[in-house]
């Protein structure tokens, strides 16, 4: 079954709205199979970002997601990828529509309450960064 990996980003823990967020991944149908609550490490969000390395903003990016910890998780599901996405909406939460967790939640390109993985490919590597083997728990709804 395919797997995405979600962040919680700082600016909605200061929210409160972490519970809100699960919710919606719940209702939807989808399973939890990892979490935790942590402080990104420097080193992780430099891989994490691989991208983003070379650009102006990349400084306040890694200043911005280790202001507070963040929920990192595992959601499994028929087409999770691709359906977080949606559920997310764009990355600048001030073109995301009302009813997107960055749409609700989010303010702005930066602190845009949420990460979902892009693709297979990103969900394979943040899973390998993120979590260890054992932290990832099979079941079934
Ligand atoms: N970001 C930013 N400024 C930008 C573009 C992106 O601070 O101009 C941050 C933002 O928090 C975003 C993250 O970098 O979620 C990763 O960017 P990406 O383009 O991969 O967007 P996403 O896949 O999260 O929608
Ligand atoms: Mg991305």
């Amino acid at each position: 079954m395919e797997r995405t990996v979600v962040l919680i980003k700082p600016d909605a823990v200061k929210k409160g709205v972490i519970g809100k967020i699960i919710t919606r991944f719940e209702e939807e149908g989808f399973t939890l199979i990892a979490a935790k609550f942590l402080r990104l490490p420097d080193d992780l969000l430099d891989d994490w970002y691989a991208h983003h390395k070379d650009k102006s903003f990349f400084p306040e990016l890694k200043s911005f997601m280790t202001s507070t910890p963040v929920m990192a998780m595992i959601w499994e599901g028929k087409n999770v990828i691709e359906r977080f996405r949606v559920l997310c909406g764009p990355t600048d939460s001030r073109k995301a529509p009302k009813g997107t967790i960055r749409g609700d939640y989010g303010r702005d390109v930066q602190a845009n309450a949420i990460h979902a993985s892009e693709d297979e490919h990103a969900a394979n590597k943040e899973m390998d960064l993120m979590f260890l083997p054992h932290e990832i728990q099979e079941w079934k709804r």
